[in-house]
Protein backbone atom coordinates (compact mmCIF):
# COMPACT_ATOMS: atom_id res chain seq x y z
CA UNK A 1 0.00 0.00 0.00
CA UNK A 2 1.18 3.71 -0.48
CA UNK A 3 0.23 6.47 1.40
CA UNK A 4 -0.19 9.69 -0.16
CA UNK A 5 0.00 12.34 2.32
CA UNK A 6 0.95 16.16 2.51
CA UNK A 7 2.53 18.33 5.44
CA UNK A 8 2.02 18.56 9.18
CA UNK A 9 -0.44 21.26 10.68
CA UNK A 10 -2.31 19.91 7.39
CA UNK A 11 -3.86 23.08 4.82
CA UNK A 12 -6.64 22.32 2.32
CA UNK A 13 -3.98 21.76 -0.34
CA UNK A 14 -2.44 18.83 1.52
CA UNK A 15 -5.98 17.53 2.52
CA UNK A 16 -7.18 17.82 -0.78
CA UNK A 17 -3.78 17.20 -2.72
CA UNK A 18 -3.65 13.90 -1.31
CA UNK A 19 -7.05 12.46 -2.29
CA UNK A 20 -7.00 14.04 -5.86
CA UNK A 21 -3.63 12.08 -6.42
CA UNK A 22 -4.92 8.89 -4.67
CA UNK A 23 -8.19 9.45 -7.03
CA UNK A 24 -5.66 9.21 -9.76
CA UNK A 25 -3.59 6.80 -9.05
CA UNK A 26 -6.57 4.26 -8.41
CA UNK A 27 -7.57 5.36 -12.66
CA UNK A 28 -4.27 4.54 -13.24
CA UNK A 29 -4.51 0.83 -11.50
CA UNK A 30 -2.06 1.94 -8.67
CA UNK A 31 -3.33 1.29 -5.38
CA UNK A 32 -2.89 4.43 -2.82
CA UNK A 33 -4.86 5.57 0.31
CA UNK A 34 -4.83 9.68 1.10
CA UNK A 35 -3.62 10.15 4.75
CA UNK A 36 -2.90 13.17 6.57
CA UNK A 37 -0.37 14.38 9.13
CA UNK A 38 -2.26 15.50 11.65
CA UNK A 39 -5.61 16.99 12.19
CA UNK A 40 -7.61 18.94 9.94
CA UNK A 41 -8.46 22.83 10.13
CA UNK A 42 -11.48 23.81 9.90
CA UNK A 43 -11.88 25.41 6.53
CA UNK A 44 -10.53 22.02 5.16
CA UNK A 45 -13.48 20.65 7.32
CA UNK A 46 -15.64 23.01 5.38
CA UNK A 47 -14.57 21.95 2.05
CA UNK A 48 -14.49 18.45 2.57
CA UNK A 49 -18.57 18.35 3.85
CA UNK A 50 -19.27 20.46 1.15
CA UNK A 51 -18.40 17.95 -1.70
CA UNK A 52 -19.56 14.75 0.65
CA UNK A 53 -15.69 13.88 0.84
CA UNK A 54 -14.27 11.97 3.80
CA UNK A 55 -11.65 13.05 6.15
CA UNK A 56 -8.69 11.09 5.25
CA UNK A 57 -7.24 9.00 7.86
CA UNK A 58 -3.93 10.33 9.90
CA UNK A 59 -0.55 8.52 9.63
CA UNK A 60 0.95 8.96 13.08
CA UNK A 61 4.14 7.57 11.85
CA UNK A 62 5.30 6.80 8.11
CA UNK A 63 8.55 4.35 8.55
CA UNK A 64 8.97 1.57 6.53
CA UNK A 65 6.08 2.97 4.31
CA UNK A 66 5.75 3.66 0.74
CA UNK A 67 4.83 7.59 0.46
CA UNK A 68 4.05 9.85 -1.76
CA UNK A 69 4.56 13.40 -0.55
CA UNK A 70 2.36 16.06 -1.78
CA UNK A 71 2.44 20.21 -0.66
CA UNK A 72 6.07 19.34 0.96
CA UNK A 73 9.57 17.53 0.34
CA UNK A 74 10.76 18.95 3.39
CA UNK A 75 11.52 16.22 6.73
CA UNK A 76 11.00 18.96 9.24
CA UNK A 77 7.62 19.79 7.53
CA UNK A 78 6.24 15.88 7.46
CA UNK A 79 4.79 13.12 9.36
CA UNK A 80 7.07 11.23 11.94
CA UNK A 81 9.05 8.66 10.61
CA UNK A 82 9.60 10.36 7.20
CA UNK A 83 13.13 9.52 7.18
CA UNK A 84 12.79 5.79 7.90
CA UNK A 85 10.56 6.09 4.73
CA UNK A 86 10.29 5.24 1.27
CA UNK A 87 9.71 8.13 -1.18
CA UNK A 88 8.31 6.94 -4.04
CA UNK A 89 7.03 10.35 -5.34
CA UNK A 90 6.74 14.01 -4.81
CA UNK A 91 4.34 16.69 -5.91
CA UNK A 92 4.50 19.94 -4.89
CA UNK A 93 4.95 23.94 -5.38
CA UNK A 94 7.59 24.50 -3.04
CA UNK A 95 11.09 24.72 -3.36
CA UNK A 96 12.90 20.97 -3.26
CA UNK A 97 13.32 19.97 0.45
CA UNK A 98 16.08 17.88 2.21
CA UNK A 99 14.33 14.53 1.61
CA UNK A 100 16.11 11.65 0.48
CA UNK A 101 14.59 8.51 -1.81
CA UNK A 102 16.19 5.32 -1.84
CA UNK A 103 14.00 3.98 -4.92
CA UNK A 104 13.87 5.51 -7.94
CA UNK A 105 11.39 8.61 -7.67
CA UNK A 106 7.96 10.47 -9.57
CA UNK A 107 9.03 14.06 -9.19
CA UNK A 108 6.57 16.35 -10.25
CA UNK A 109 7.45 19.89 -8.68
CA UNK A 110 6.33 23.23 -10.55
CA UNK A 111 5.83 26.60 -9.19
CA UNK A 112 2.49 27.24 -9.04
CA UNK A 113 -0.03 28.40 -6.79
CA UNK A 114 -0.98 25.18 -5.49
CA UNK A 115 -0.43 21.46 -6.08
CA UNK A 116 -4.10 20.76 -7.02
CA UNK A 117 -3.52 22.87 -9.81
CA UNK A 118 -0.52 20.31 -10.70
CA UNK A 119 -2.76 17.58 -10.21
CA UNK A 120 -5.19 19.09 -12.65
CA UNK A 121 -2.82 19.26 -15.19
CA UNK A 122 -1.24 15.48 -14.33
CA UNK A 123 -5.41 14.31 -14.75
CA UNK A 124 -5.24 15.87 -18.28
CA UNK A 125 -1.76 14.90 -19.11
CA UNK A 126 -3.37 11.23 -18.59
CA UNK A 127 -6.58 12.21 -20.46
CA UNK A 128 -8.34 11.26 -16.68
CA UNK A 129 -11.13 12.27 -15.71
CA UNK A 130 -12.21 14.04 -12.56
CA UNK A 131 -15.39 13.68 -10.87
CA UNK A 132 -17.16 16.72 -9.66
CA UNK A 133 -16.84 16.00 -6.22
CA UNK A 134 -13.23 15.99 -6.81
CA UNK A 135 -13.08 18.86 -8.82
CA UNK A 136 -14.89 20.73 -6.09
CA UNK A 137 -11.87 20.18 -3.40
CA UNK A 138 -9.37 20.61 -6.13
CA UNK A 139 -10.83 24.16 -6.99
CA UNK A 140 -11.24 25.31 -3.04
CA UNK A 141 -6.99 24.12 -2.24
CA UNK A 142 -6.58 26.46 -5.16
CA UNK A 143 -8.59 29.27 -3.79
CA UNK A 144 -7.56 28.54 -0.35
CA UNK A 145 -3.56 28.53 -1.67
CA UNK A 146 -3.20 31.49 -3.67
CA UNK A 147 -5.65 33.73 -1.20
CA UNK A 148 -8.51 33.94 -4.02
CA UNK A 149 -6.32 34.94 -6.17
CA UNK A 150 -4.69 37.70 -4.30
CA UNK A 151 -1.35 35.88 -3.45
CA UNK A 152 1.52 36.74 -5.32
CA UNK A 153 2.31 33.21 -5.95
CA UNK A 154 -0.94 32.69 -7.81
CA UNK A 155 0.22 32.40 -11.53
CA UNK A 156 -2.55 32.47 -14.64
CA UNK A 157 -2.39 28.44 -14.88
CA UNK A 158 -3.81 28.29 -11.49
CA UNK A 159 -6.64 30.68 -12.52
CA UNK A 160 -6.97 28.51 -15.69
CA UNK A 161 -7.62 25.32 -13.18
CA UNK A 162 -9.69 27.20 -11.27
CA UNK A 163 -12.21 27.74 -14.33
CA UNK A 164 -11.85 24.34 -15.51
CA UNK A 165 -12.32 22.96 -12.15
CA UNK A 166 -15.41 24.71 -11.27
CA UNK A 167 -17.35 24.00 -14.62
CA UNK A 168 -16.69 20.21 -13.79
CA UNK A 169 -17.80 20.79 -9.90
CA UNK A 170 -20.76 23.14 -10.95
CA UNK A 171 -19.40 26.39 -8.89
CA UNK A 172 -20.77 29.50 -10.57
CA UNK A 173 -19.64 32.19 -7.85
CA UNK A 174 -16.39 31.05 -7.84
CA UNK A 175 -15.00 34.33 -5.81
CA UNK A 176 -18.32 33.52 -3.52
CA UNK A 177 -17.05 30.30 -2.54
CA UNK A 178 -13.92 31.59 -1.79
CA UNK A 179 -15.20 34.28 0.59
CA UNK A 180 -17.44 31.89 1.82
CA UNK A 181 -14.18 29.67 3.08
CA UNK A 182 -12.04 32.14 4.23
CA UNK A 183 -15.14 33.43 6.61
CA UNK A 184 -15.16 30.12 7.88
CA UNK A 185 -11.28 30.01 8.61
CA UNK A 186 -11.93 33.60 10.12
CA UNK A 187 -14.14 32.56 12.61
CA UNK A 188 -10.87 32.03 15.62
CA UNK A 189 -13.40 32.79 18.40
CA UNK A 190 -13.29 30.26 21.28
CA UNK A 191 -9.55 28.56 19.40
CA UNK A 192 -6.36 28.44 21.69
CA UNK A 193 -3.67 30.53 20.91
CA UNK A 194 -1.67 27.40 20.88
CA UNK A 195 -4.54 26.43 17.69
CA UNK A 196 -4.07 29.56 16.14
CA UNK A 197 -0.28 29.57 16.11
CA UNK A 198 -0.54 25.69 14.76
CA UNK A 199 -2.98 25.62 12.56
CA UNK A 200 -0.63 26.60 9.39
CA UNK A 201 2.52 26.16 10.94
CA UNK A 202 5.98 25.10 9.71
CA UNK A 203 9.27 25.12 10.57
CA UNK A 204 12.33 25.27 8.19
CA UNK A 205 15.75 24.43 9.06
CA UNK A 206 18.12 27.36 7.67
CA UNK A 207 21.92 26.92 7.29
CA UNK A 208 21.79 25.05 10.82
CA UNK A 209 18.91 27.12 12.67
CA UNK A 210 15.39 25.68 13.29
CA UNK A 211 12.85 29.01 12.07
CA UNK A 212 9.46 28.53 13.01
CA UNK A 213 6.94 30.37 10.25
CA UNK A 214 2.80 30.20 10.90
CA UNK A 215 0.09 32.26 9.30
CA UNK A 216 -2.91 33.56 9.87
CA UNK A 217 -5.11 34.32 7.21
CA UNK A 218 -8.47 36.31 8.44
CA UNK A 219 -10.79 38.27 6.52
CA UNK A 220 -10.30 40.97 9.36
CA UNK A 221 -7.60 41.07 11.91
CA UNK A 222 -10.21 43.01 14.12
CA UNK A 223 -10.75 39.34 15.08
CA UNK A 224 -7.73 38.86 16.78
CA UNK A 225 -8.30 42.02 19.06
CA UNK A 226 -6.43 42.05 22.51
CA UNK A 227 -4.97 38.43 21.98
CA UNK A 228 -1.41 39.52 20.61
CA UNK A 229 -0.16 39.08 23.80
CA UNK A 230 -1.48 35.26 24.25
CA UNK A 231 0.20 34.45 20.68
CA UNK A 232 3.71 36.01 21.54
CA UNK A 233 3.28 33.63 24.75
CA UNK A 234 3.07 30.54 22.83
CA UNK A 235 5.73 31.50 19.68
CA UNK A 236 7.50 32.35 23.17
CA UNK A 237 7.36 28.57 24.10
CA UNK A 238 7.92 27.44 20.63
CA UNK A 239 10.93 28.93 20.70
CA UNK A 240 12.15 27.59 23.61
CA UNK A 241 12.12 24.57 22.42
CA UNK A 242 15.05 24.62 20.75
CA UNK A 243 14.10 27.12 18.06
CA UNK A 244 16.11 30.70 17.03
CA UNK A 245 13.16 32.46 15.88
CA UNK A 246 9.35 32.18 15.37
CA UNK A 247 7.32 34.12 13.08
CA UNK A 248 3.45 34.40 12.93
CA UNK A 249 2.08 36.28 9.70
CA UNK A 250 -1.33 37.47 10.40
CA UNK A 251 -2.47 38.31 6.90
CA UNK A 252 -5.48 40.35 6.53
CA UNK A 253 -6.81 39.18 2.62
CA UNK A 254 -8.63 42.01 2.55
CA UNK A 255 -6.20 44.79 3.20
CA UNK A 256 -3.66 42.63 1.61
CA UNK A 257 -0.93 42.87 4.10
CA UNK A 258 0.38 41.20 7.07
CA UNK A 259 0.87 41.85 10.98
CA UNK A 260 4.40 40.25 11.20
CA UNK A 261 4.95 39.08 14.95
CA UNK A 262 8.27 37.63 15.82
CA UNK A 263 9.83 36.15 18.79
CA UNK A 264 13.50 35.41 18.81
CA UNK A 265 16.72 35.42 20.57
CA UNK A 266 17.84 38.85 18.26
CA UNK A 267 15.42 41.63 19.22
CA UNK A 268 15.84 43.63 15.85
CA UNK A 269 15.56 40.52 13.59
CA UNK A 270 12.05 41.31 12.41
CA UNK A 271 13.21 45.00 11.02
CA UNK A 272 16.43 43.81 9.75
CA UNK A 273 15.30 40.90 7.80
CA UNK A 274 11.84 42.46 6.79
CA UNK A 275 12.59 46.62 6.50
CA UNK A 276 12.25 49.33 9.35
CA UNK A 277 8.56 49.16 10.47
CA UNK A 278 6.87 50.81 13.51
CA UNK A 279 3.92 48.66 14.21
CA UNK A 280 4.23 45.35 12.31
CA UNK A 281 2.24 46.27 9.39
CA UNK A 282 3.98 45.13 6.20
CA UNK A 283 1.46 45.94 3.03
CA UNK A 284 1.28 43.76 0.25
CA UNK A 285 2.74 40.72 2.43
CA UNK A 286 0.42 37.20 1.71
CA UNK A 287 2.85 34.77 0.84
CA UNK A 288 5.01 33.08 3.29
CA UNK A 289 6.96 31.07 0.93
CA UNK A 290 7.35 33.98 -1.73
CA UNK A 291 7.72 36.66 0.87
CA UNK A 292 8.96 35.27 3.62
CA UNK A 293 10.82 32.51 4.01
CA UNK A 294 13.53 33.44 0.88
CA UNK A 295 14.10 36.23 2.87
CA UNK A 296 14.87 34.33 6.14
CA UNK A 297 16.93 31.90 4.12
CA UNK A 298 19.22 34.54 2.80
CA UNK A 299 19.93 36.04 6.41
CA UNK A 300 20.44 33.12 7.88
CA UNK A 301 21.64 30.64 5.37
MG1 LIG B 1 0.47 23.64 2.27
MG1 LIG C 1 0.12 24.22 -1.13
MG1 LIG D 1 -1.18 28.65 2.72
Amino acid sequence: MIYVIGHKSPDSDSVCSAIAVTELKRQLGIKCEARVAGDINAESKFILEKFGMEVPEVLDNAEDEDIILVDHSDLSQGVDGLEEARVVGIVDHHKLGDVETSVPVEVLIRPLGCTCTIIKGLFDYYRKEISKDIAGIMLCAILSDSVIFKSPTCTDEDRDAVADLAKIAGVGDVEGLGMEMFRVKSDVEGTSAKDLVMGDYKDFNMGGKKVGVGQLELVDLKMLDGREDELLEEMERLKDDGRDAVFLMLTDIMREGTMLLCVSRDAGLREEVFGENEDGWYDGMMSRKKQVVPKLEEFFG
